[in-house]
């Protein structure tokens, strides 16, 4: 998130300019621009050489119509409640989008997890989840890692939770450790939703699947399984990247071959067979499928025009900017929007949580089986809608969102 541009600002003009699209009652407009609840929290942290530190902590509920609250814990020096707000308001047009019974919330904490050590992550996560538990619960608000946090943090969640509930409470987060109740699948899940939406695209474009080339930007968690699956259903991957630079080969790459490489070597480039290439040139090949899974803003305005691929499927979170958007829409290209190519892992999120609420566990199998039903049915209704209404996917996407949750408000009506 670029910090010249105040991210909440942009959520709400986003949100306005949709609203005209489809004349949305102004009373719900105004409901809709601010969260329903905003906590900010001030933790006192014993750090490891004794002394104490107060961190500054936040968790923005912005709606729950349609569900309970649901959206990541980030910890990062740059956390503001301006960025918070509006991941907030993101993820109730995420989970929306994917008809998933939630709303949208998300936390963080403003630190630098790079400079403290375990013991002191493990405080400051106990202290935050001390602060907010009576706003969070299997029923209330159900946060989930996102830059920074990851499974032990979630567990260290569960289990302080569990401790001042006085009861065991699995469906607090998710994303957790297999061993205390997380989801199979739930790794992979991004990376395969992102795919599962490209394949889908290719179909409606009646492009013969053994012509299919994909280029990945960023082979980290949704790169690396984005290329898995574009592997096993016979895609040719020619080109990945991370931030030291990307390979290509024409011929293809085996991901797994290059996963072993970069543990190696700590980077995909100098991989035998491939040649090396920037990541400027990557975004730029004549491929079939586009994945930007690394960081946010990289097809600009600059850029889009020299843009080749037919189909982008937004990994990342806010890869392509609106200005480019309108180029790309312009040359035709289909770009699949990031609140619905990357929905795969809070879909399997709700997998995980239902699972916790059920007391029953499902396979591998069964869950991804479940998440394509999903992201495939989901794609259809954006993809439908576009095309009637003659606008991009994201707008699409948005309409859809922003429809069904004014619709629950509506229907729920005010009170008192
Ligand atoms: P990750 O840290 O596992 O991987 C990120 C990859 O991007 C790494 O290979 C890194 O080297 C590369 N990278 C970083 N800076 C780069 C640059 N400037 N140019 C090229 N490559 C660069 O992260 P991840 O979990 O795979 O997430 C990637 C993106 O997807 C993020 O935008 C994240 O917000 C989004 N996302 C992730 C998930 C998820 O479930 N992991 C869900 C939704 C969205």
């Amino acid at each position: 998130m670029t910090q010249e541009i105040n991210p909440y600002e942009m959520a709400v003009t986003q949100l306005v300019n949709v609203a005209k699209l489809i004349e949305l009652d102004p009373n719900l407009l105004e409901v809709l621009k601010k969260p329903k609840r905003e906590l900010i929290v001030h933790l006192p942290v014993r750090m490891d050489d004794g002394s104490i530190k107060v961190f500054t902590g936040y968790r923005v509920q912005h709606n729950d119509a349609r569900g309970p609250f649901k959206g990541g814990i980030r910890y990062h020096p740059n956390v503001t409640l301006d960025e918070v707000r509006a991941l907030a308001m993101w993820m109730t047009w995420k989970t929306a989008v994917m008809n998933l019974p939630y709303g949208g919330a998300k936390g963080g904490v403003a630190c630098d997890p790079e400079k403290m050590s375990l013991s002191e992550l493990e405080r400051l996560t106990r202290r935050y989840t001390c602060a907010i538990r009576e706003f969070i619960g299997p029923y209330i608000d159900i946060p989930a890692p996102d830059v920074n946090t990851n499974e032990q943090i979630m567990a260290w969640i569960v289990d302080t939770y569990s401790m001042m509930q006085r009861r065991n409470e699995p469906g607090v987060v998710t994303a957790k450790p297999i061993e205390l109740q997380g989801s199979y699948g739930r790794t992979e899940a991004t990376g395969f939703g992102v795919m599962v939406t490209a394949r889908e695209t290719i179909k409606k474009l009646n492009i013969s699947k053994d012509k299919v080339t994909v280029a990945i930007q960023g082979f980290g968690n949704v790169g690396y399984w984005a290329a898995y699956f574009a592997h096993q259903w016979g895609y040719k991957i020619v080109a990945v990247s991370d931030s030291k630079g990307g390979i290509y080969n024409p011929e293809g790459l085996d991901p797994s071959k290059v996963l072993e490489h970069k543990k190696k070597t700590r980077s995909v480039i100098n991989y035998p067979n491939a040649k090396n290439i920037s990541n400027k040139e990557l975004l730029e090949l004549d491929v079939t499928v586009l994945v930007p899974a690394a960081i946010e803003e990289v097809i600009t305005e600059k850029n889009a025009d020299n843009i080749k691929a037919k189909i982008i499927s937004e990994g990342a979170n806010g890869p392509t900017t609106p200005e480019a958007d309108k180029i790309l829409y312009e040359k035709g290209t289909l770009v699949i929007p990031d609140i619905l190519a990357n929905a795969g892992g809070v879909t399997t999120s709700y997998l995980e949580w239902v699972q916790n609420l059920i007391r029953y566990y499902w396979t591998r199998d069964e869950v991804l089986s479940k998440l394509e039903t999903r992201m495939v049915s989901a794609f259809e209704d954006v993809y439908r809608l576009s095309k009637e209404r003659e606008v991009d996917m994201r707008t699409a996407a948005y309409i859809i969102a922003i429809s069904r949750v004014a619709k629950a408000i509506e229907l729920r009506g005010f009170w008192p």
